[in-house]
């Protein structure tokens, strides 16, 4: 999606994520993406829903600009802006946009005590080669929450996060496929919650196995 107007692109996402069902009862979270030059970040206005999303009131902000400071002061972009920026700093798959989501699958499982998501295939190729993470609580908008998952992204080889109590958070190189990315992990989460907690965790041994694999799957 390089040259498209980016507030057009995250007002698309938004309507897609509608469409798809993974809005939540709520419509609610908040969704992200670069401007071509990547100094330029287009996010969700604080307090609209994905459904009255249009890219007149999506909120454009500097990336390098201080994360506490970055913020306009009207209208305001999502309270989860530190949570967009710290992804794009820290995600090691270098995103382009960034989708964060109160699905109805991620939100339960959000709930569960675990560390991270079990190993599905092939959902696992799309979404990183480790298992999806856990950050733990922190309140939403906080930069506590933000360092946290940046903490997540530095530690695993991800492109999703799920946020404890919260919901959960993907981030795609490619803008376009950034719905897509979130309607599998919403599938993990669907499949996991079918296990009724009976899930078995795959050894650790075979993940640099696995990681080799998924470099080359789809190509
Ligand atoms: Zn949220």
């Amino acid at each position: 999606m390089d040259g498209s107007d980016p507030r057009e692109v995250v007002a698309g996402l938004c309507r897609e994520l509608v469409e798809r069902g993974l809005s939540g009862v709520l419509a609610s979270g908040n969704v992200s993406c670069l401007a071509g030059d990547g100094r330029t970040l287009a996010i969700t206005r604080s307090g609209v829903s994905f459904a009255d999303t249009t890219a007149a009131n999506v909120v454009t902000c500097d990336v390098s600009a201080d994360r506490r400071s970055a913020a306009p002061r009207s209208p305001g972009p999502s309270i989860e802006l530190p949570l967009h920026l710290a992804t794009y700093r820290a995600c090691r798959f270098g995103p382009r946009a960034v989708l964060h989501l109160h699905s109805a699958y991620s939100v339960a499982v959000a709930c569960l005590d675990l560390e991270a998501l079990p190993f599905v295939h092939y959902h696992q190729a799309l979404l990183g080669s480790e298992s999806t993470p856990f950050v733990p609580y922190r309140t939403p908008g906080s930069p506590e929450l933000a360092e946290l998952a940046a903490a997540a992204f530095e530690r695993v080889s991800t492109r999703a996060l799920v946020l404890a109590h919260h919901g959960c958070l993907v981030a795609v190189e490619d803008a376009a496929a950034g719905v897509a990315l979130a309607e599998v992990l919403e599938d993990v989460c669907r499949i996991l919650i079918q296990t009724a907690g009976r899930h078995r965790e795959l050894d650790a041994d075979e993940f640099p196995r696995l990681a080799a694999l998924f470099q080359t799957y789809g190509r």
